[in-house]
């Protein structure tokens, strides 16, 4: 029997399968929309057969859960899928943690899914077309918020009127739970400390998505993203912390309704409105490279975010014994990196170039003199959502008396 996770982000359906045993991958790949409209890019690969890719018109994300289930079927993958993992980026003071999907958690999960615009919606598509597909399968969701749920009230609350939190929900989430949560065990194994509570880690996620956040032990103590997942890092597409004043001088003096902010803030800020050439930081390198100078602008402002990030986050630590780099930006791009960790070392981060330029992943980069360790992570997202799924179903139904 299996485990099939689908993670649906902004503009991928990423899917891994997994035996439910030892969680062995045995298929994965992704649907990507990047850059164009409605074709897609599927990336297949099967443990057994091997990688395939190709270009095809994949509508929307539940037509693309119907092209993943039917590759699965033609690889001989009959085995039956007993259960599924959907990661949902959202869940709201709500969702706390993992639960089986059922038609109120649906419901739920709708209301406040404008909360999460590139995300949740996404999800909920996926999920819909998924139990029509497999009635027989058990849904399951594990939720980006869950890992913050314990944020401290100091690091939740926003410096605004108390009683907005009372009426209107307003507090920091905090996002990418589920890779800031894999990332911070990964690493505590690697420096072999792993029941060590006072180990401090400084864990960036720098994907299309950015964030950074602060680990304790194996307790988040404060991260970037916020109320929504626009807060934070400079992001691919979206903007990360502005000055809130620039809104409504926008609203109030140029007539730009709320609903243009949002797709501008959302979809044509980040690396791609400041080099105006793509959200795709590979691309955005190249474009510098070739003497583009808002390229190059794009890429100055967004190291610069993370440093001052590190810096904040590292002195809420009190210090800091390991920065991860994960994602698809973090765990890619030695020349970020190199930027980066440049002058880090008066928070005794020294960067080894040659391993940094190695790259191997789930390895330490830093020079032995480092008092911090520089870790290169590969986020594991779909793993952590399968081990999810796999306790829910292992989990005592009562408490165990025995060991109490
Ligand atoms: P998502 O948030 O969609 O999961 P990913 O973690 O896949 O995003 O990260 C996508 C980003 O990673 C893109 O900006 C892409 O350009 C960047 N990236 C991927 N591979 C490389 C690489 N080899 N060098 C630099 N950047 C890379």
């Amino acid at each position: 029997m299996s485990i099939l996770v689908l993670n649906a982000g902004s503009s991928t359906l990423k899917f891994v399968l997994f035996d439910d045993k030892a969680l062995n991958e045995l298929a994965s790949g992704s649907v990507d929309w990047r850059g164009t409209c409605n074709t897609a890019s599927l990336f297949f690969r099967c443990t057994a057969v091997g990688e395939e890719q190709f270009t095809t018109e994949i509508a929307d994300y539940g037509d693309a859960v119907s092209w993943i289930l039917k590759l699965l079927a033609a690889n001989e993958f009959n085995e039956p899928i007993h259960m599924v993992g959907h990661r949902v980026v959202y869940g709201g003071t709500q969702f706390r943690q993992t639960s089986l999907i059922d038609h109120q958690i649906t419901q739920s999960l709708e209301q406040i899914s404008q909360l999460a615009p590139l995300h949740n919606p996404p999800a909920l598509k996926t999920i819909a077309t998924t139990q029509k597909a497999l009635p027989a399968s058990t849904q399951v969701v594990v939720f980006d918020t869950a890992f913050f749920a314990d944020l401290p009230e100091r690091s939740f609350m926003y410096p605004l009127p108390y009683e907005w939190h009372d009426l209107y929900g307003i507090r920091r989430f905090g996002f990418h739970g589920i890779s800031h949560s894999y990332c911070s065990t990964r690493a505590a194994e690697i420096l072999d400390r792993q029941n060590d509570e006072s180990l401090r880690l400084v864990i960036c996620h720098l994907g299309n998505g950015c964030s950074a956040t602060a680990v304790r032990g194996k307790n988040p103590v404060a991260t970037t993203m916020g109320f929504t997942p626009m807060e934070g890092l400079m992001m691919g597409t979206r903007a990360g912390s502005i000055d809130p004043g620039i809104l409504l001088y926008l609203l109030q003096q140029h007539d730009i309704s709320a609903a243009e902010l949002d797709e501008s803030l959302n979809r044509h800020s980040g690396l791609l409105g400041v080099s105006g050439i793509s959200s795709d930081f590979r691309e955005v390198e190249m474009a510098a490279h070739a003497g583009t100078q808002r390229a190059s602008l794009a890429i100055e402002m967004f190291v610069d975010r993370i440093r001052s990030t590190i810096g904040s986050l590292a002195v809420s630590l009190g210090g800091i014994d390991g920065l991860i780099f994960t994602a698809g930006i973090g765990e890619n791009s030695s020349s970020l990196r190199s930027r980066v960790c440049k002058g880090l070392e008066c928070l005794g981060l020294y960067l080894d170039e040659e391993k940094n330029q190695n790259g191997q992943t789930d390895s330490d980069i830093a020079l032995a003199q480092s008092s911090g360790r520089i870790l290169i992570i590969r986020t594991r997202e779909e793993l952590m959502i399968a081990r999810e799924v796999q306790r829910l179903f292992t989990r005592p139904k009562f408490p165990d008396q025995s060991t109490s």
